[in-house]
């Protein structure tokens, strides 16, 4: 919402009132002095005039979790724990997942209830580049960096792949990074060639790396450097 609108709904101020009031500067968000009606004001703000508090802003949350094996990437399910599970009760109503994994599939992943941050990860536009760690049930061909660099076809979307970077750690596994996330993307990169996923973690988002301190099914927040790297 506009903070005019947000100060002149809120307050018992009148929109001229409010006009005033950024024009003389007392109008504060997150304890700046802001002069300008038309900020968009998200539900984190706090909005003061003053000393009065007007609006106070809700607690924004960003974690991440070592996913492991065997639980789904949703907020509900019947027959699986949720990584929500992992989640004290009273956040796991507010947090939504940003990026998800398969049920086999473990390493990093990311909760927020910040909306416009999530969206910063995973919206297609930003190309942003995921690393996985792969191990294959067969050697991986020689041909298959040129492959993924080039991008697959895939008549079922009717799109191609991104370009994607194959780093080769041993006959049978291998670093890849992807700069899109499509529906079980990886497995069925290495299913065009013929290739089964045996085992798939995520090391990377973007900058944010998983924390080799955090075991399967531990998470923390993350720092403020690390939310400002998104
Ligand atoms: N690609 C997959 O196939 N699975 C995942 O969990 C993530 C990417």
């Amino acid at each position: 919402m506009r903070l005019d609108r947000l100060l002149a709904n809120q307050s018992q101020y009148s929109r001229k009132q409010v006009r005033e009031l950024l024009r003389a500067g007392v109008v504060q968000v997150n304890g700046a002095v802001c002069h300008d009606g038309t900020q968009a004001i998200d539900r984190f703000a706090e909005v003061a005039i003053g000393t009065q508090v007007v609006r106070a802003g809700r607690a924004a949350h960003y974690f991440m979790l070592h996913k492991p094996a065997g639980c789904v990437s949703a907020t509900a399910d019947n027959e699986h724990t949720t990584v929500l599970d992992f989640f004290p009760e009273a956040l796991r109503s507010e947090l939504h997942i940003a990026g998800r994994l398969d049920l086999t599939s473990t390493g990093l992943m990311l909760l927020t209830n910040d909306g416009l941050w999530s969206r910063r990860l995973t919206l297609p536009g930003q190309r942003l580049g995921k690393v996985y760690r792969v191990r294959t049930e067969q050697p991986i061909s020689a041909e298959t960096a040129e492959v993924f660099a080039r991008g697959i076809y895939f008549a079922f979307e009717n799109r191609t792949t991104l370009p994607a970077e194959l780093e080769l750690l041993g006959s049978h596994e291998a670093r890849l990074t992807l700069h899109e996330g499509r529906y079980h993307q990886v497995k069925r990169m290495f299913g065009h060639l013929r290739n089964k996923v045996l085992s798939l973690h995520r090391e990377q988002m973007g900058m944010l790396h998983l924390d080799p301190e955090l075991k399967p099914g531990q998470w923390r927040a993350l720092s403020a450097a690390e939310i400002a790297s998104v």
